[in-house]
């Protein structure tokens, strides 16, 4: 079992109408890897710079996530994001972005990296994802995340990025946007016959989509009270999903009971990950609680099926 994420590794300024904090451990790579080391052995790879110290590379080795692929650029600056959020937190605005050192990120894999069974793409530059998708030439299972960014910048090479991966795992607007079609299952579908078995597309407060060739899975967000900050929601959903299949031997990789099943793992880490800021809840989560809220997801989306009575007509 081995699985690899390539992404971003930062530190976040975020405002939420719940507070705000000036330094979170935060980037795409940070919130995947730690929702996925709930399941499997997980490897970062990434770039961040001298102020990345011992504190951060603590969090992430307390889960045993493996960090030799962390490449340090000595004085050099890590990833900086500063977002806030309103009321409605689906709608967030970027105030700033400093790439630092992650404008120049070159991945480079260990062996042991390049040796993954499981591989997830980051939101990077789409060449970078193509090309580390071609060096892990033997995984099984790769999945890959965007954003609006690449879509405008570097479509054709998005796309291509996308033949690639098992999963194209994105938001519903984006995939919207990408396939240019406003219907979901018409966007899926396109997306699908670019390479793709599946599309799961994220919809923030309101859940997460799986569309297969022949089948569709839906979930709800859990319907949490309190929701504190929604960054990262999307990474910890990857990380729960791909965490969970790495758990399965080859040939149940394509089954749709496992996938659903990760569908809704990955569910359960996105909602713990908005419980709190950054990476705090995730951090100091623990198995059982994980258990109890699938069962949850189980009970909350189950009914029974009982056929209607044939309605009798009175004249
Ligand atoms: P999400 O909420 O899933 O979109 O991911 C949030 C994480 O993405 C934050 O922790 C940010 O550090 C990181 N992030 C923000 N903008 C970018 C970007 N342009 N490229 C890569 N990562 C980013």
């Amino acid at each position: 079992m081995s699985l690899v994420v390539v992404g971003s590794i930062a530190f976040d300024r975020v405002k939420t109408p719940f507070g705000e904090r000036e330094r979170l451990l935060g980037g795409a790579a940070t919130h995947f890897a730690l929702a996925a080391s709930f399941f499997t052995d997980v490897r970062m790879v990434g770039v961040v710079g001298d102020d990345f110290g011992e504190e951060e590379f603590e969090v992430l080795r307390s889960r045993n996530i493996n960090t030799e692929d962390i490449e340090v650029v000595k004085g050099g600056k890590s990833f900086f994001w500063h977002g806030e959020y309103g009321y409605d937190l689906n709608d967030r605005v970027t105030h700033d972005t400093q790439l630092n050192v992650f404008e120049n990120f070159d991945p480079k894999l260990s062996d042991g990296s390049a040796e993954c069974r499981m591989l997830f793409l980051g939101n990077i530059v789409p060449s970078l994802q193509s090309k580390v998708r071609s060096i892990c030439k033997n995984a099984e299972f790769s999945a890959l995340d965007s954003m609006d960014l690449w879509i405008d910048t570097a479509r054709d090479d998005l796309i291509e990025a996308i033949r690639g991966v098992d999963v194209a795992m994105i938001n519903d607007a984006e995939v919207r946007q990408l396939t240019d079609e406003p219907n979901l299952a018409r966007a899926a579908r396109k997306i699908m016959e670019w390479g793709p078995r599946a599309v799961v597309a994220k919809q923030g407060e309101y859940g997460a989509a799986m569309f297969t060739k022949d089948t569709f899975f839906a979930l709800p967000a859990y319907p949490l009270e309190s929701v504190i900050d929604p960054t990262g929601a999307g990474d910890s959903f990857a990380g729960g999903f791909l965490g969970y299949m790495d758990a399965h031997e080859s040939h149940q990789l394509n089954d749709d009971a496992v996938l659903r099943r990760a569908m809704t793992y990955g569910s359960v880490m996105a909602s713990f990950n908005v419980e709190e800021f950054g990476t705090e809840r995730v951090h100091r989560l623990t198995h059982n609680e994980i258990t109890e809220r699938f069962r949850q997801f189980k009970r909350m989306t189950h009914f029974e099926e009982i056929p209607l009575e044939p309605r009798l007509h009175s004249k």
